[in-house]
């Protein structure tokens, strides 16, 4: 599923690789791929336009962190928005009532009928449900018999009445069936077209009007692409459903349908069909799918985690520090605290691709600051704001207070030195990972 816009979208982030900072150029050639690949991906082209002109607003707007790389927190805005494309937050489904009703609506093929099963065997088993379902499409015998077929194997009852060929009357008997029996869910399967057309849209506008749902859910077929959001919106223009449950998801879906109808509707994807067999189903959650579009799951949370670790303004203070010189051993310990915040420094090292097979068999850990704060602890705060008054006898007494001795704290001296030259050279804030590598 998505493999190929996935690939294509790790292919775009390269693009920001070794970049220094976001600027507006390198932006813009990162999200013209971007683009191109939602639009192969057959994301609706007003959809994907909008979204990469969010995307460069954010990344231009925000100031990288000193943790992550441009590329990474490209990857991070880039899920963050995909997330909200996709609705955001995980719809709920409304099953309140006396029974709840919820109505089906969709094309011939989408997977209504199938859909009907999984739902109501989820909600028996999920929310200890009793659920009815009910057969409308009265057009075609085999349906029928599907439902009932489907309703043998999860154990629901399936409401029928052969000779009837009035949906909309065998709705609303079904109701009244469901509240004498104690039924306290009726999901009602309708009859769908090949295409769209007015009659069977009378037809399921009728019913919504006879049966009132709580929910009337709209199935499409997920590999149709642009076709399923056309199609989401012709119905939702008729009918005003709550929630589309996209369906095929398992198959070589490109991603479009999936991206684009919550814009274009502005209806919640609900649930998404995984497979044939009746448990395939599953509630849709914008972030989880975010996630295996992009692929880069280690990505984002290790942005998460820097950004939640390390205060921005902080950030920009210590960057006018550097540029003056005036970067001092207090700073460079308050820069190891915000590293050591963010957690396991091997762990954090080993979200970065590649890194973690490589890191795999190295010791570092939590103390490998140790020393370093010691020396730094022993010092005075006179003496960590203007390191070049430590002199042989300050040297003494630091190597005696930390534990250490005067080899170590020359040796921390010389590449503190070293390291504050280098940055200063760079005037800008370089990665503190790196920074903190150099001082080992
Ligand atoms: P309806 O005409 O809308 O009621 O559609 P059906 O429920 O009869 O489904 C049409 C076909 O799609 C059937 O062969 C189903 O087995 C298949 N189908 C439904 N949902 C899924 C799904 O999530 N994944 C896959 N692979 N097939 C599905």
């Amino acid at each position: 599923m998505f493999e190929n816009l996935s690939e294509r979208l790790e292919r775009s982030f390269k693009l920001l690789k070794g970049q220094g900072k976001i600027t507006e150029i390198n932006v813009a050639e990162t999200l013209k791929d971007v683009r191109r690949a939602l639009l192969d991906a057959d994301v609706n082209y007003k959809v994907a336009k909008q979204f990469t002109d969010t995307v460069k607003t954010k990344a231009l707007g925000r100031d990288v962190l000193n943790a992550v790389k441009p590329n990474e927190m490209m990857v991070k805005i880039v899920h963050d928005e995909l997330t909200e494309l996709m609705g955001g937050e995980t719809a709920q489904i409304n099953v309140q009532g006396q029974p709840a009703v919820i109505l089906m609506s969709g094309l011939q093929g989408s997977g209504k009928t199938t859909f009907s099963g999984k739902l109501a065997r989820k909600l028996k088993s999920e929310k200890a449900k009793r659920p009815l379902l009910v057969a409308c499409d009265v057009y075609r015998p085999a349906a029928i018999d599907q439902l009932k077929v489907l309703g043998e194997q999860i154990e629901v009852p399936v409401y029928t009445e052969e000779g009837n060929r009035n949906p909309v009357e065998i709705a609303s008997n079904a109701i009244q069936y469901a509240r004498q029996n104690h039924f306290d869910l009726v999901i009602v399967d309708t009859a769908g077209r090949l295409a769209v057309d007015e009659e069977m849209m009378d037809e399921i506008e009728a019913i919504k009007k006879a049966v009132k749902p709580q929910e009337t859910l709209f199935v499409v077929d997920a590999m149709t692409g642009q076709d399923a959001v056309n199609t989401a919106k012709e119905f939702n223009d008729r009918l005003d459903f709550d929630g589309v449950v996209l369906t095929k998801l398992d198959g070589d879906t490109r991603g479009g349908a999936a991206l684009s109808i919550r814009t274009v509707v502005t209806k919640p994807i609900k649930f998404v069909g995984t497979g044939e067999k009746l448990d395939a189903l599953d509630y849709f959650h914008p972030a989880r799918m975010a996630d295996r579009i992009l692929g880069m799951g280690d990505i984002v949370s290790l942005v998460e985690k820097a950004q939640k670790a390390i205060d921005e303004k902080e950030a920009r203070e210590l960057q006018k520090k550097i540029a003056k010189n005036q970067f001092n051993l207090e700073d460079f310990m308050a820069q190891i605290q915000q590293i050591k915040k963010m957690g396991n420094i091997k762990d954090l090292a080993s979200m970065i691709p590649g890194v973690g097979k490589m890191i795999k068999d190295i010791d570092i850990d939590d103390n490998a600051f140790k020393g370093v704060e010691a020396i730094i602890s022993s010092m005075t705060r006179y003496e960590r704001q203007h390191p070049e008054i430590i002199n042989g006898s300050r040297r003494q007494r630091i190597a005696k207070g930390s534990g250490t001795t005067v080899q170590e704290v020359n040796r921390l001296l010389k590449q503190f030195d070293d390291t504050r030259k280098m940055m200063k050279a760079a005037t800008s804030m370089k990665n503190p990972m790196k920074m903190m590598r150099q001082m080992r």
